[in-house]
């Protein structure tokens, strides 16, 4: 074999340094691709991107993944078309999307519309809580999405994602309601406070969150009827019962206590309602209501010789008879009113006599039931005068 002339190799060895310094300047101007300590990275609104290779083990194999990965206080935009999006031009790169969460901190809010649609690699995504709002299409046509674990308080639109990403619902507390339970307790009454500890659960996933110990019951100061009276009108009656604590606190029916009202009322009598404490309460108060006749009105009235004839709008559903009441003293004051029974509600016409000649007279109805030998009485009509003969 014949030897390489020396200069051959000094040509070698130049073309060599020449294409290594071109090689150095050119990685310099590219800058993003030079070296895997640079990133592939923008801004977007308030937000900063990257990509980055991440490692991670699945399935006990570790696994290299490249992560479109986006942090800062802000919202991911909308876009109209995909392909304003920075990372466009690196779709086809995309594994995985990961919303960057900071302990303590404001994050992102919200993933706007096609944010991340048609990454055909995209697999993974890490959604924290605090995004509020998942945008239509944000990641729509990620054929190799499969799964995504989202937090109960995010509002996802239907069109979101792909309708086979079987979306995973989890709770992240923060956001959720609290129900107390009440344990151990020592039950409050009519008169002495009681205390109870509580545990305390998320109403979101129902998962024990805290608990609280040694909490006061104060103990129950009224029990009363938001109304008493009543008139007929055919209905049942069911009136509204408040139960307060001595804080003042309204106490919730059924939680706190129950009721159990007796029966028939829509018919004029007297009813009851029985309030049995409940939970955290140990009382039982009966409190009663009265259902009223209806009232009737004077149609007629014709003056007499010293007497005067009455006659009465009939009434004769839930009632007996009616009463009349007349006075010379416009206001009925006492020893001056006279009162009259009509003991059947079939009479409706009625001659008072025995009249002082000449003299006015005021003259005013009502209707009666009697019931287990009590007398109920509609409100008065109102009052007609009339001058006697
Ligand atoms: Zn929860």
């Amino acid at each position: 074999m014949k030897k390489k002339h020396w200069k051959q190799h000094v040509t070698t060895v130049i073309l060599s340094a020449i294409l290594f310094l071109v090689l150095i300047f050119m990685s310099g101007k590219l800058g993003m691709v030079a070296y895997a300590s640079d990133k592939i990275s923008g801004e977007v609104g308030t937000l900063k991107w990257y990509l980055e290779e991440q490692k991670d083990v699945v399935d006990e194999k570790e696994q290299v993944e490249t992560a479109l990965v986006i942090s800062g206080k802000g919202e991911i935009p909308d876009y109209k078309n995909p392909e304003d999006r920075p990372w466009n031009g690196i779709a086809d790169q995309i594994e995985k999307v990961e919303i960057k969460s900071v302990k303590g901190k404001d994050n992102i809010t919200k993933i706007g519309a096609r944010a991340f649609e048609n990454l055909p690699n995209l697999s993974r995504v890490w959604i924290p809580s605090s995004v509020r709002i998942i945008e239509k299409y944000a990641f729509k046509n990620c054929p190799k999405l499969d799964f995504v674990t989202i937090m109960s308080s995010t509002g996802v639109d239907e069109e979101a994602f792909d309708p086979d990403v079987i979306q995973d619902v989890i709770c992240d507390h923060m956001y959720m309601g609290r129900v107390y339970v009440a344990d151990d307790i020592v039950m409050a009454t009519l008169k002495k406070d009681g205390k109870c500890s509580y545990e305390i659960y998320c109403s979101g996933c129902g998962d024990y969150v805290d608990s609280v110990g040694d909490q006061k019951i104060p103990f129950i100061k009224s029990i009363y009827l938001q109304k008493k009276n009543y008139v007929y009108t055919g209905k049942k009656i069911t009136p509204e019962v408040i139960v307060k604590d001595r804080k003042r606190k309204v106490l919730e029916k059924d939680s706190d206590y129950k009721l159990k009202y007796s029966a028939g009322r829509q018919y004029v009598g007297t009813y009851t309602v029985k309030v049995n404490g409940y939970n955290k309460y140990r009382f039982t108060k009966k409190l009663s209501f009265i259902i009223k006749p209806q009232g009737t009105k004077i149609v007629k009235i014709s003056a007499g010789k010293k007497a005067f004839t009455v006659k009465v709008q009939k009434q004769s559903i839930q009632t007996t008879g009616y009463e009349i009441a007349y006075s010379t003293n416009k206001n009925f004051a006492k020893g001056t009113e006279k009162k009259l029974v009509i003991p059947s509600n079939k009479t409706t016409k009625k001659k008072i006599t025995g009249l002082k000649k000449g003299r006015k007279y005021y003259v005013k109805a009502c209707t009666y039931k009697t019931v287990k030998g009590k007398k109920y009485h509609s409100r008065w009509s109102e009052v007609k005068t009339v001058r006697v003969k």
